[in-house]
């Protein structure tokens, strides 16, 4: 299974992302967490983002399509996947189909997380990952058993740079600007389903499955342009 997680930075594409990955066993590629690792490694692909993604601004087109592109040749992808933050541009999704489509492969869904943006600002204010091992956590919803460190491996937590106020105010302009019009775009070719994001996290977990089962099952909804999700009712 290949699909897309789209929505505004801070509408739960991690969280679900991690939980998804367990599900069904397959690798969840985030170009920010791929981002982040090459600049702190201090790599040439770090460096040419550093600016960008520190001032919330995209990194160019070329960047992230050879990256991606790379990521999905790697062998625990050949099953599929999850991309988390990717596309995020017309040309980025014109570039991923073209590779998929040299690979034999094509996306089965694209699931548009919704969020209302006052809440967004709160969540990502809130948000703290884990530089070890990539866990989200969130100190107002979903915090860690013991406080500022990571549930799963023990390393101390961390803000994001990019989480300050006046960085997500910028990243959601870019998103409205850049991203939003993947919706029609995914939409216009049947891949569309909406997940109403403002509740708990298993409820928005529990819409993307059954999202995705009906786009896999013969009778699901892949040619049947875009679906809101029952469970979101
Ligand atoms: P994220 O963790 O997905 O919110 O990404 C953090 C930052 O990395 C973004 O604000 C961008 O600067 C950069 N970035 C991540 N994914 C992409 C992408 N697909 N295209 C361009 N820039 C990206």
């Amino acid at each position: 299974m290949r699909f897309v997680l789209l929505g505004a930075p801070g509408c739960g594409k991690g969280t679900q992302s991690a939980l998804l990955q367990k599900k069904y066993g397959i690798p969840g590629i985030s170009t920010g967490d791929i981002l982040r690792a090459a600049i702190a490694a201090g790599t040439p692909t770090g460096e040419k983002a550093k600016t960008y993604v520190t001032t919330g601004a995209l990194v160019p087109d070329e960047v992230i399509l050879e990256l991606v592109e790379h990521r999905i040749d790697q062998g625990d992808a050949t099953a599929g996947f999850i991309l988390d933050g990717f596309p995020r541009s017309i040309p980025q999704a014109e570039g991923l189909e073209g590779f998929l489509g040299q690979r034999g492969w094509k996306l089965d869904r694209v699931l548009k997380i919704d969020v209302q943006k006052k809440a967004i600002l709160e969540r990502m204010t809130s948000r703290r990952v884990c530089p070890g091992c990539g866990a989200v956590f969130n100190v107002l919803t979903q915090p860690p058993q013991k406080s500022g460190i990571c549930d799963a491996c023990g390393t101390g937590l961390i803000q994001r740079d990019d989480d300050t106020e006046e960085t997500v105010r910028k990243r959601l302009n870019v998103y409205e600007s850049a991203t939003a019009p993947l919706i029609d775009y995914y939409d216009a070719k049947g891949l569309l389903s909406i997940i109403h994001g403002d509740g708990q996290v298993d409820q928005v977990f529990n819409q993307i499955v059954e999202a995705l089962a009906r786009a896999i099952s013969p009778s699901g909804t892949q040619s049947g342009g875009r679906t809101q999700n029952p469970g979101g009712r």
